[in-house]
């Protein structure tokens, strides 16, 4: 099991050193290659996705990673800059699905801006497409019209094949866990969105034990916030699933907390913290690397079938959760605050 290794910029390499750490502890079958990538990718090689890299991400079954993301690099032509590293690794790998959960552990409720008594418990998964839609669409650009005037315009595209192979794979999750799926669309507005309720529709009809229901993103948009445990799993397209996913993550408070997973139609996988590359404590030893250490364990479950070790370092993670120890984004009065190496030794005693 072959995992290729990018750190990355800012808190990538702490955060990810501490992943690594508790990965080496479960004594599994993981053999690990490192490779520069974003802004260190730059430095070292040029591009923020060299070639070497790319292909040892190829040659591999997973891939963890950090986080990219340079403020130094930001006058860097755009398809040098840092950030260009995470959109090239999905599109040349195919990543078009990818896993968010959101997860509020009983210790952290306080940590949200919403009463404990609407987030307490929750444990909802968002599927989002991720490489369609109008992020991609073509024809797209800024054009000068007869009148004088400038125009922006860009496509929104979903093609049956696109829409189905991410139906399946929300069908498949919501049939593992509480048997939901809720499609998020736009049908009443969108051509694009009424094909894609067509078509998650009539991949339902293969999920008899799945319960299907549609909602237009604005109301989830709502949903989220008046009664979010009403979800078990959302499958939606790429635009709407960047902006859902980021208000869902954040009826847990904690970004430090959540890690999030892209796969490919081969359970190829970038396993990855939602946060970025926070330069603002990088080097300090005050990063969370917990939303890291939860990605593995994803990484474990998804791309390697090792649920059990996942499990392990789920649980290492409640306990010591439960144990007071906290990283200085989530303490909170009465917790004892640790730093990112202390709270990689934690889980380890833990485990
Ligand atoms: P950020 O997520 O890096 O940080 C936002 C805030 O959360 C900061 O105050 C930061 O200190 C805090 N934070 C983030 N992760 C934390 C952790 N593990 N522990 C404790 N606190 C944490 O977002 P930003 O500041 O908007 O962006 C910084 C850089 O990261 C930018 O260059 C941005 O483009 C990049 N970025 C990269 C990714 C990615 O690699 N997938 C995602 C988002 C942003």
């Amino acid at each position: 099991m072959k995992v290729c290794v990018l750190p990355g910029d800012g808190i990538g390499p702490e955060i990810v050193a501490q992943a690594l750490r508790v990965l080496q502890a479960l004594d599994l079958q993981l053999s690990f290659e490192q490779a520069p990538v974003g802004g260190a990718g730059y430095r070292a090689l040029g591009h923020p996705l060299p070639e070497q890299t790319l292909e040892l991400a190829r040659a591999s079954e997973a891939i963890l990673f950090g986080a990219v993301g340079d403020f130094s690099l930001d006058s860097l032509p755009r398809e040098l800059r840092p950030e260009q590293a995470i959109l090239g690794l999905r599109k040349e790998l195919n990543l078009f699905a990818n896993f968010r959960p959101a997860l509020v552990y009983p210790e952290l409720v306080q940590a949200s801006t919403l009463r404990p008594e609407v987030v307490s418990g929750l444990d909802i998964l968002i599927i989002r497409e991720l490489t369609g839609d109008i992020y991609f669409g073509q024809p797209r650009g800024i054009r000068t019209l007869d009148n004088g005037e400038r125009e922006g315009f860009d496509t929104m595209r979903y093609s049956e094949s696109e829409i189905r192979r991410v139906a399946h794979v929300g069908f498949q999750a919501a049939a593992k866990r509480g048997g939901r799926l809720c499609s998020v669309d736009k049908a009443n507005v969108l051509d694009t969105m009424q094909l894609w309720r067509e078509v998650v529709s009539s991949v339902g009809r293969e999920y008899p034990s799945v319960q299907l229901s549609h909602m237009y993103v604005d109301n989830c948009a709502m949903q989220l916030l008046k009664n979010p445990k009403q979800f078990d799993v959302i499958v939606t397209g790429n635009m709407f699933g960047d902006i859902l996913s980021d208000e869902a993550s954040m009826l847990t408070g904690s970004i430090g907390m959540l890690p999030s997973a892209s796969l490919n139609e081969h359970r190829f996988g970038l396993y990855e913290p939602i946060h970025g590359s926070a330069p603002d404590i990088a080097g300090q030893n005050v990063a969370n690397p917990l939303a890291t250490i939860l990605s593995a364990a994803m990484m474990l479950r998804f791309s390697f079938d090792q649920a059990a070790a996942a499990d392990r370092i789920e649980a290492a993670v409640r306990r010591v959760l439960a144990q007071g120890l906290r990283t200085a984004d989530i303490c909170e009065p009465g917790a004892r605050q640790i730093g990112t190496r202390e709270m990689g030794d934690a889980v380890l005693a833990a485990l």
